[in-house]
Formats: C-alpha cells, structure tokens, sequence
C-alpha cells in the first residue's frame, strides 16, 4: 500500500538565479488543493566541502499524499492563502496520482532549474518509501558517487529522471533518506518577481533587535561586523530566512522584520545547525572533502600569512595537521592568535585537500599549558648578583664567582584565553554548523565563551 510519496529535489539552481526551495514552493502551490502535504518540507544541507556546490549544497525534500489527515500546521502562505501541513494520513495514494505528482514536479523543473550552467545538473526522485539514512548520512560527511544512487532507486522502484551528469540526483535522494536525529527550521521568505535582482528592502535594525529578544532563533545578525545573515546576496527569489528551534517562533519572528511587501513563505524542516557533517577522527584517518572534529595539542605558536589568514600545526598520536582560521572568520582569529604549543583542544572544521588542512569552524580548548616568561637573568647563589647571559643558548655566568646556570628566573604567565567553546562569527557561520547559542541550550554546563 502506498500512503504517501518522498519527493525529492536538488540542483537547479544557478550562481546567477533560481532556488531549489522555490522549486519546492512552487510545486506546492500547484499541488496543495489536491494533495496533503505531510510534515514540513525539508531543507537538507549535505557535505559543505564538495567542489562543484553552487552554494550552500542545499537539497529539497517533500512528503506528499492523499488530504484528508487530521492534525494540521500552518507551514507558509503562498497567493495571500494560508498553506497547511499534516501530521498525520490515512488514505493511500492512486498511480494516476503518483504519475500525477511526477507530471508536476517535472514540469516545474524543466521551466525553473537554470540548465543552461554548466554547473547545475538537477535531479528528482519520488519514492514510496525512504532509503536508508546511511546515504544521508554518507552524503552529509562525504563523498557519494552516482553508482551509489542508482542501486538505491531501483530496489525503491522510484520514479526519477536526472538531467545533464545527473547529479542532483545524489542530494535528491540523500535529502529524502535524512532522518532527523536533531533538526531545526527555517522560515524562508519570498520575493515577488518583478523585484528579483533588485537590491532588497530588510532594516537590519529590525533583524538585530528580533535576534536579541527572539533567544530560539539564530545566525540572524552579526553585531561586531555589522552583517545582515538572513538577507541572500545571490539573485534569487529569497527576501530573507531565519533559522530557529521553534516554528512558532520563527513566525512571530518573521512578523517583526521590517521589509519590501513578502510574497509568500515557507517554514522547513532542516538540518542546519546541527553539526551532522562532522565526524570525530585522528590525524591520520582524515580526508580531503570531509568535515572533522580532531583532538589534539597545538604543535607551534600560531602564525599570520598574507592575507590575514591564522595558521598553527595540530598534532595528535598518529600525526600533524595545519588548521586555519581564515580572514573571513574575523574576530575568531583573535582567539587562534592566543593558542600556545602544547595547549589541548579540540578543533572543529571542514577539511580542504591543498594543502590537507582543517578550515576551522569551532574551536574547544580543553586544557591549557603552563606558560613560563623569563623575568630576569638567574642570581649567583654565592653573592647574591645578577649572572650575564653568555650569549643565544649559552647560558648565564656570575662574572665575580664564576657560578654559571642554564635557567632564567621564571614566572608563569598570565592566559589571556580561557578553556571553553569558541566559534566563528555569525557572518562566517556555515549552515550545518550548530551555533555555540544551541549547545549551551541544549546543555547548560558548557562551557561557552565568545570571541
Ligand atoms: P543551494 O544553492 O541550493 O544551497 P548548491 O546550489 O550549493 O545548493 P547544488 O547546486 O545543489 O548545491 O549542487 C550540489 C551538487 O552536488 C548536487 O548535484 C548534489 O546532488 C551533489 N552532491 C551533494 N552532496 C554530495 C556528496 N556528498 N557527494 C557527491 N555529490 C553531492
């Protein structure tokens, strides 16, 4: 019996215009009289370091099937009319109505997804039931080849079409597999057409000031640099979206943003802010294109490159690894800056192949070491004088007894760090990144300290 369809979506959209969710918002508006939309609809952000993402490598997930379920939620407004999910659904779907949605989903495609670059080769799925979420998971920490795909739609007897390499079809199935162990939302915003491309109308202030008081919500604003993060800067149909833990929230959040008249929005179900592409692992295990958490000792004193980029060397039993803190992390290079060899952390970040290095994302300084600063040339224990150094690594000597020492007098000096969490900037923040604002909610005794 098949009571419901997984539709999935992914690759149509173009650094030039075009949203895979406003694809997914339009096959909604074609569908929902006829049709029960069942849960949000999912936004799913996979592995952040792949090569060819256009952006956020974002894919889109529907679950779609006969009206008729009881409980509802309002999930968006799309033509000035409220748009309802249900949490529940009884009544199976018809193959006219499977051929249907296919019929749907591929037209809409066909007229949005931008074919024309080379970089965007969309992909769709229907399937009866959900794969297994090792492919999402697969898919979210690391690479995933087409061969891996077409077993897994065949033993579904999905209906599919790929276009071009076909690729979309790799996050159209990995966003149907997802299943949330912890997830989040985002409420997304359109823009009525005739302004896409235009400069868009968000008073920051009003998104600042919402961030202060809205607490579930997060990466809305960066104070220190002045960033407006719910605002796109790609010529897409998005006006704005807010992420947050509670829909509710994020719909009364959405009220307080002054703005341009919003044309429709949506509420998804995500796994932003998550964490979920990360995967613990020893120096010597890591990979290229993978997303890491690596404890380990910091191996030098960190150091500034052309650019502004902070660099230091991890080290761990199995290896060394470089990690960065790079320009646009801004004020989080502060923090790497204070590091010293043989503090303990834990470094958090996407892992880039030239050269093997860790792009940190997260920092958690576990343990730090015990600094000594030479205060003054040691005392002569015989007249009680000032030794002289005797030159670069040749120790000291009393010029009056002779009495020679290898050792200054030392004081410990004063960490300007402390140990505790630190993360990058809201305006540097990746979208499966779990803000620091989220961890300390979910576990209070942590600790977390900002930059
Ligand atoms: P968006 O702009 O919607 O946030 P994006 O445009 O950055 O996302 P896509 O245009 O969807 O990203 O391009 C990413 C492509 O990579 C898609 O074709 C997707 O199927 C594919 N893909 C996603 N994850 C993986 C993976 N882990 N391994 C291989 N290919 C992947």
């Amino acid at each position: 019996m098949v009571t419901a369809i997984w539709i999935g979506l992914d690759d149509t959209d173009s650094t030039t215009g075009g949203c895979t969710t406003y694809v997914a918002r339009t096959i909604l508006q074609t569908i929902t009289h006829d049709y029960e939309i069942i849960g949000y609809p999912r936004l799913v952000r996979l592995n952040p370091n792949i090569p060819w993402k256009t952006r956020g490598n974002g894919a889109l997930c529907l679950h779609i099937g006969q009206p008729g379920g009881k409980i509802k939620r309002t999930i968006g407004m799309i033509d000035g009319v409220e748009v309802h999910c249900s949490l529940t659904f009884t009544e199976e779907l018809t193959a006219p109505q499977q051929q249907h949605l296919e019929t749907v989903v591929k037209t809409i495609i066909e007229t949005q997804a931008r074919v024309d670059d080379e970089n965007t080769n969309p992909g769709y799925v229907l399937l009866q039931e959900k794969p297994e979420p090792g492919i999402y998971t697969k898919a979210v920490t690391q690479l995933v080849s087409l061969e891996e795909i077409y077993p897994i739609l065949t033993t579904h007897h999905a209906r599919y079409q790929g276009y071009k390499n076909c690729r979309g079809l790799i996050g159209a199935t990995a966003a149907v597999a997802w299943e949330p162990l912890d997830k989040t939302f985002e409420l997304i915003a359109y823009r009525s057409e005739n302004r896409w491309g235009t400069k868009r109308q968000v008073s920051a202030a009003s998104v600042q000031q919402m961030d202060t008081e809205l607490q579930s919500t997060f990466d809305n604003y960066d104070s220190t640099n002045h960033h407006n993060r719910i605002v796109p800067n790609s010529p897409c149909p998005i006006l704005y979206g807010i992420r947050g833990d509670d829909d509710l929230d994020l719909i009364a959040a959405s009220d307080r943003i002054d703005t341009e008249p919003v044309d429709s929005w949506l509420l998804f179900e995500t796994n932003q802010g998550t964490d979920d592409h990360l995967q613990q692992h020893c120096i010597a295990d890591v990979h290229p294109f993978e997303s890491v958490i690596i404890r380990g000792s910091v191996d030098n004193t960190p150091y500034t490159i052309t650019g502004g980029h902070v660099l230091f060397t991890l080290k761990d039993h199995t290896g060394t690894i470089p990690c960065a803190a790079y320009e646009p992390t801004k004020e989080f290079r502060t923090v790497v800056r204070q590091l010293h060899p043989g503090d303990l952390v834990e470094v958090y970040g996407g892992v880039r192949e030239q050269p093997l290095t860790v792009n940190l994302e997260k920092l958690n300084v576990l343990d730090l070491a015990l600094v000594m600063l030479k205060t003054e040339n040691p005392v002569c224990p015989v007249c009680g004088k000032h030794m002289k150094s005797k030159g670069t690594n040749q120790g000291y000597k009393c010029i009056t007894c002779g009495v020679r020492s290898d050792t200054p007098t030392l004081r410990e000096s004063q960490r300007l760090l402390n140990p505790g969490f630190y993360e990058v900037p809201v305006c540097a923040r990746r979208h499966l990144s779990k803000p620091l604002r989220r961890m300390a909610a979910a576990q209070p005794s942590l600790l977390v300290t900002s930059t």
